[in-house]
């Protein structure tokens, strides 16, 4: 039997105008015949959509994450958004230093520690991404690379502040690839993971945080991966912006 509720989160990247994310929430609702799953049920919405679609979901058991915060709580940051602002817009989490981030604006583990810190200032729950590159699984380096994100990222947090968070093991090699891991590649590192958090933090915090899964789930490899008893979840991009795939995913983890 599960102890940790699983998590369905659809992070829909650089897609989804205001209306395009009220008509998919609104076909997941249609779909799951507005009855509220088992599993926690998550969407990203780009910033310029949270309000809207988080209005739109006030009553409902869907939940909204947004996809980046700013460490700072106001100032001179031009284009930066906060943990306060993110809130005031109706998120209740935010994924942080996923790889996309980490590639192209430069986020390092000392600036996903900062983010972390200021999403639970705000009690936003993160959702903190983590992964390796093909190369350095190639070279063996997945042990070294998981345990520097994983530890420095959490860096200085409580046993309690870690036990609420969520963190998410994507391979970089299988984001929107079409790439998976296997279910044994991916356990490997979750067991991984909940040993590193063990042994920082505790095993009560070990126990207690949700580890999913992202990388090219979709709803034909879900059923699989979420049978995992380490997977909490999964964090789906591309299968996320259909409505038909991510209701499949979410039947598939419960
Ligand atoms: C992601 O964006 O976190 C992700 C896992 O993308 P995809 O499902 O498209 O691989």
């Amino acid at each position: 039997m599960r102890t940790r509720t699983p998590i369905i989160a659809g992070n829909w990247k650089l897609n989804n105008t205001i209306n395009d994310g009220i008509e998919l929430v609104k076909a997941i609702h249609f779909g799951l015949g507005n009855c509220p799953p088992d599993s926690e049920i998550i969407v990203a919405p780009p910033f310029t959509a949270i309000s809207k679609v988080a209005d739109f979901l006030q009553d409902s058991f869907i939940k909204v994450a947004a996809q980046n915060i700013f460490w700072e709580e106001a100032g001179a940051f031009t284009g930066e958004i906060s943990g306060q602002m993110l809130k005031d817009a109706g998120a209740d989490y935010v994924i942080i230093g996923h790889s996309e981030r980490r590639q192209y604006f430069h986020e390092t583990d000392e600036t996903v520690n900062k983010k972390v810190k200021a999403a639970i200032r705000n009690e936003l729950i993160p959702i903190v991404c983590v992964g390796e590159t093909l190369s350095q699984r190639e070279s063996h380096q997945v042990q070294e690379i998981i345990t520097h994100q994983t530890l420095e990222g959490l860096k200085d947090l409580t046993q309690a502040e870690v036990s609420a968070l969520v963190i998410a093991y994507e391979p970089v090699w299988a984001i929107g690839t079409g790439k998976t891991a296997t279910t044994l590649q991916a356990e490997e590192v979750h067991i991984m993971i909940r040993g590193l958090i063990a042994m920082q933090f505790g095993q009560d915090a070990a126990d207690k945080i949700r580890i999913i899964y992202g990388g090219s789930v979709k709803a034909s490899n879900s059923k699989e991966l979420l049978a995992v008893p380490d997977i909490d979840g999964a964090l789906i991009g591309g299968a996320s912006l259909k409505a038909s795939e991510f209701i499949e995913i979410i039947k598939n983890s419960i």
